[in-house]
């Protein structure tokens, strides 16, 4: 089906050159609804997307909806840096009851500012603050923000390259790699710690994702992260685990590292925090790591209290019980079923497939395949994107309230596109 494109070339002449999402989407997007969008001439698109992991229960959900347009409606704050508002008090007390008392975590929350990096640069600032030291330990792959702090602990080169000066006071090791069938622990990095020889200065913390969606879907083993937590704890650095984009029930539980029955010292949330999109980000930590002085990391959004009000409604909407956990790690194992059925049908093409809860990606052999099925993915009316260093990866995202039969039909769109873009086979030799 021919795609139709944006009516107005305003985006070519007023916006930047550094748009990107709207390159591999040329569409004019107008109205969403549920696990939908539609342009502007009502053609719907299947959201395997979700806003990078921001749209988790999906599009304009009409229970938060409803929250946000009474608190809007009666006049309730909007704007309040960290005064404290009724809205926070109320969001407090829900993110206390529901997500830390049953887990038994201890953490004192702040709001550093509205983007997932700001919550980055905060952990990052603190850790520092608490340990007396400016090193930073990250991983391969890690994808953790564009601001500079957070690019110093990014893996990507291309994203590294945009910063301009030297980013530095970050050491990466390899992430859980098993892609030649050995697992690898940290012998190597506890030998460089050991070592008054090595180099390596005793960093002030660690950063790392459970899962990294950016950097291509990888998994890392529940033994790995912790293992990983016991040589923080046994070395005296701080674990901070970034749940950007895995927080929030994309791996199941409420914290992706739950799983692996670790409590990290520091944890940054943000994208589906607010659940309707809404800007919002949190830094949580042990409260002795609460060293800050009134005022030492400030900014002007840290209080959109929109976002308390939404956020607030999906605590209570999805996770005063267990219910979308079970179901997110149901649907997850469909989606496995399904992209191992794709995969093994194409064994030349498809070279691995992973994931946690409803994050999947499969990767494929010639990464530019990977942008090829997006593209494909679209023109049918589905939303899905690339990640990975080489964007070898179609990301599989769903928001985790899809209905089944939303979920079924993504599934066949994915596995038409696979099949649609595959080369033509070559003739064997005689
Ligand atoms: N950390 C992780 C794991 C992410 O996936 C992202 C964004 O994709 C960020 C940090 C940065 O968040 P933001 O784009 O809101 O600054």
């Amino acid at each position: 089906m021919a795609v139709a494109h944006p009516v107005s070339d305003v985006f070519e002449r007023v916006e930047s050159e550094v748009r990107s999402y709207c390159r591999c989407w040329p569409a004019l997007f107008d109205r969403a609804h549920g696990s939908t969008l539609y342009d502007e001439h009502h053609r719907p698109y299947l959201d395997f997307f979700s806003g990078a992991g921001a749209l988790n229960y999906g599009h304009n959900n009409p229970v938060l909806k409803r929250a946000l347009l009474d608190y809007i409606e009666r006049d309730g704050i909007t704007h309040a840096l960290d005064m404290s508002t009724a809205a926070k008090r109320t969001f407090l007390e829900t993110f206390q009851e529901t997500v830390l008392e049953p887990r038994e975590l201890p953490y004192k929350v702040m709001f550093p500012g509205p983007a997932g990096t700001t919550a980055v640069e905060a952990a990052l600032k603190l850790a520092r603050k608490v340990k007396g030291r400016e090193g930073i330990v990250f991983f391969s792959n890690a994808f953790h923000g564009m601001s500079l702090g957070s690019l110093a602990v990014t893996g990507n080169a291309s994203k590294r390259a945009g910063a301009g000066v030297p980013l530095v006071h970050a050491t990466p090791m390899p992430y859980d790699d098993r892609s030649d069938g050995r697992a690898r622990g940290f012998h190597w990095f506890d030998r460089l710690l050991a070592s008054e020889g090595s180099g390596l200065d005793i960093p002030a913390a660690v950063i790392v994702e459970t899962v990294q969606g950016e950097g291509g879907i990888n998994v890392a083993r529940a033994e790995w992260l912790h293992d990983l937590a016991q040589l923080c704890r046994r070395r005296d650095m701080l674990m901070i685990v970034d749940d950007i984009q895995m927080g929030c029930g994309r791996t199941g539980r409420f914290f992706s590292f739950e799983e692996a029955g670790i409590t990290p010292d520091i944890v940054t949330l943000s994208k589906s925090v607010s659940g309707y999109g809404l800007p919002m980000a949190m830094t949580l930590f042990r409260p002795e790591l609460d060293v800050w002085e009134p005022g030492e990391h400030n900014g002007t959004f840290r209080g959109f209290n929109p976002a308390f009000v939404t956020a607030t409604a999906a605590l209570e909407e999805y996770w005063s019980d267990g219910w979308l956990e079970k179901q997110t790690l149901a649907r997850g194992e469909r989606v496995e079923q399904v992209l191992r059925a794709v995969a093994a049908d194409r064994p030349g093409s498809a070279l691995d497939v992973r994931g946690r809860g409803l994050a999947w990606g499969m990767e494929f052999a010639d990464p530019s395949r990977a942008t090829a099925v997006c593209a494909r993915a679209f023109e049918l009316g589905l939303l899905l994107e690339t990640s990975g260093p080489q964007d070898q990866v179609a990301k599989l995202l769903p928001p985790l309230t899809i209905a089944d039969e939303e979920l079924e039909h993504g599934l066949v769109l994915f596995s038409r596109a696979v099949r649609e873009t595959e080369p033509p086979r070559s003739v064997g030799r005689r």
